[in-house]
């Protein structure tokens, strides 16, 4: 049975946006009500070592995502381990419906749902996800222990996860479709000096090949961007790691978006197309996307909330 509860603040999303957001607002004394989401912690528990988070040389991610949720937790901010699976917006209060039944009824939103990581789409990479295809090697290369594995792709992800795959693989090859990678200059200095690895540019993932009983990989076969030359690499593992998309499936028809599904705010705020909700982080940000800038804005989003609320009363 459902059953109403009335915030005025709900901030929907837990990762450094929605924490952060929720510390604001819970120092402003608006009681707010952060539902967790299908990922608690966000991206950043997928993650290992973060060195770029002021004030901590080196800290876990998952260790970091549990000290935010203890913050917002002790200034005040309820936090609720759900998933909201609608929004009603067209009329006041809003109203979220979450997994569990539960029912939100919000003054104001604030959107800090993320992004999640991207697919190639191949027919392939499907049938193997599970079973030797992956998006996520904190979660998933423990179980390559001693083997030959493959990364796709060129950004921070891929360096990172490809660094962090040398622990437990024989041998790492980097599969990237250019000659230059986008990663940090300090992971690519990282990358090239571990005799672990091996970098193969120019090339696609064209197909991952495997056995169907049981289901398992045992190559990929890659394609040359230039000249289309086919040819395979052995490996048992396949972590596809070519960027994240904005997670907007709640907002869609509802918000106006750009830049390829990325929630539009105006400029220098967190106010979306619709007056009283808000978004921060990765839903709305196509270009820095990192836990700092990601955590500015949940801090911009709850000030921005506090405003409305206060001009509306
Ligand atoms: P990203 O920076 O967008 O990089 C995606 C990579 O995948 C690019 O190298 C891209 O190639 C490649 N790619 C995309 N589509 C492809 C396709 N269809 N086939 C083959 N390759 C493809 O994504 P990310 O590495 O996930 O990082 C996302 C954001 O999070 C970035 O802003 C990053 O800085 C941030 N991040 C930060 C940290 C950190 O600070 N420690 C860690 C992880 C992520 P091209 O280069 O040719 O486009």
């Amino acid at each position: 049975m459902s059953q109403y509860r009335h915030t005025k603040v709900l901030i929907i999303g837990s990762g450094p946006a929605g924490y952060t957001a929720g510390v604001y607002a819970s120092r402003a004394m608006l009681s707010p009500v952060l539902i967790q989401g299908i990922e608690p912690g966000g991206q950043l528990t997928t993650t290992t070592e973060v060195e770029n988070w002021p004030g901590d040389t080196e800290v876990q991610g998952p260790d970091l995502m549990v000290r935010m949720e203890a913050h917002a937790k002790e200034m005040g901010c309820e936090i609720i381990g759900d998933i909201v699976t609608k929004l009603e917006v067209n009329s006041r209060p809003f109203v979220a419906t979450c997994d569990s039944g539960k029912k939100y009824t919000a003054d104001t939103i604030i959107l800090a749902t993320g992004a999640r990581a991207k697919w190639l789409g191949l027919p392939s990479e499907e049938k193997y996800k599970g079973f030797g295809v992956s998006a996520c090697a904190t979660c998933d290369g423990f179980f390559y222990r001693g083997q030959e594995i493959a990364v796709i792709g060129g950004g921070n992800t891929a360096v990172e996860e490809a660094l962090f795959l040398t622990n437990f693989a024989s041998k790492v090859t980097l599969v990237h479709r250019r000659d230059e990678l986008r990663a940090e200059k300090i992971l690519q200095d990282r990358l090239f000096k571990n005799p672990k690895i091996e970098t193969i540019w120019f090339h696609e993932l064209d197909e991952v090949i495997g056995t169907d009983s049981p289901l398992g990989v045992e190559a990929i076969r890659i394609k040359n961007t230039t000249t289309g030359k086919l040819s395979e690499v052995p490996c048992k593992g396949v972590f596809v790691a070519i960027g994240h998309a904005p997670a907007t499936e709640l907002v869609t028809n509802i918000l106006e978006t750009h830049n390829g599904g990325y929630v539009k705010v105006e400029a220098g705020s967190t106010r979306t197309s619709v007056p009283g909700i808000f978004a921060a982080g990765d839903l709305t940000d196509h270009i820095y996307r990192q836990a700092v800038t990601s955590a500015g804005m949940g801090c911009m989003a709850a000030l921005d909330a506090e405003k409305f609320i206060s001009e509306s009363s």
